[in-house]
């Protein structure tokens, strides 16, 4: 299995649906009046895992543009960061710790950070094709924002996991379906180096 780089006709394809995520989420955010200025928490802390290879890749795609020395300090944040998820996972504790590509409150990949970062904050839904509706309030602010609110805006997801989707299987190929399922954390990511396929 060799380490996998992503053609370039694919991440022009994944940065253009980040960039559809970004939009829906800005005009939620708008209607909504919610900026993360002035948030006294930093949800880069929470603990995610994510589950494309594609993803996964381009984050690695990021990553190699860094100089190595940048590069291999987010090595060692990583480390540290396994290290004490391991700890807080061993305690029974969902782990807390912030993320080995946050600089001091920002995300120092921010073009290349995953999904599931920019679907944080604002109220979304899940639709189904049965028609059963999944729905996630947002962050705690956004939340005291929506506050009783009959009418809330939301970013409905189906159609951006469909492009993710489809993305996946692009890369993927014919080895869809026989390759272990990905569920890995930003630091797993970055210490395992770039998928091999
Ligand atoms: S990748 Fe960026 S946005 Fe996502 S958790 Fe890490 S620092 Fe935060
Ligand atoms: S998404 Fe919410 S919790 Fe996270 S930084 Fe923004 S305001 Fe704070």
């Amino acid at each position: 299995m060799e380490a996998s780089i992503l053609q370039p006709e694919l991440a022009a394809k994944i940065a253009d649906l980040y960039e559809r995520m970004e939009k829906a989420y800005d005009i939620v955010a708008r209607q909504l009046d919610f900026t993360c200025d002035g948030c006294p928490d930093n949800c880069c802390d929470s603990y995610f895992q994510h589950h494309t290879y594609v993803e996964w890749a381009y984050l690695w795609q990021g990553l190699m543009a860094l100089d190595p020395a940048r590069r291999k300090e987010i090595e060692n944040r990583a480390a540290e960061y396994g290290a004490a998820c391991e700890r807080a996972l061993a305690r029974g504790e969902r782990p807390q710790v912030m993320c080995p590509l946050n600089d001091e409150g920002r995300c120092g990949l921010y073009l290349h950070r995953l999904m599931i970062c920019r679907m944080h904050g604002v109220p979304s839904s899940l639709t189904f094709p049965n028609g059963k509706v999944q729905r996630f309030p947002g962050c705690f602010r956004c939340q005291e924002i929506v506050g009783e609110r009959q009418v809330v805006p939301t970013v409905e997801r189906a159609p951006l996991f469909r492009g993710l989707a489809a993305l996946e299987q692009e890369f993927l190929g014919s080895l869809q379906g026989e390759l272990p399922k990905v569920k890995k954390t930003i630091a797993d990511m970055i210490l395992l180096g770039p998928p091999r396929l």
